[in-house]
């Protein structure tokens, strides 16, 4: 039994296609559903505007941090 809760606006939805990422916002708010399986929390919901962010940003964000911290150190250690 699957069942999507709106942390935001409270509807509730049930059913199989809860587990397609298309069927995990709400369609009142946006909001991303919280997935819950035979009671249990199973997966924090899909949300285009939050995924959009996290596949956009993060990554990008991340890998231009690590390569410049990794190139900082190494300079640092040859001069020194
Ligand atoms: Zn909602």
């Amino acid at each position: 039994m699957i069942e999507g809760r709106c942390p935001k606006c409270g509807a509730r939805y049930f059913g199989w296609a809860l587990r397609f990422p298309r069927n995990q916002s709400c369609p009142n708010c946006g909001a991303a559903l919280k997935i819950y399986e035979n009671g249990k929390l199973a997966s924090e919901g899909y949300s285009p505007f939050t995924a959009e962010k996290y596949s956009l940003n993060l990554p990008s964000n991340v890998n231009k941090q690590k390569t410049n911290a990794r190139n900082g150190v190494k300079n640092k250690r040859h001069r020194s």
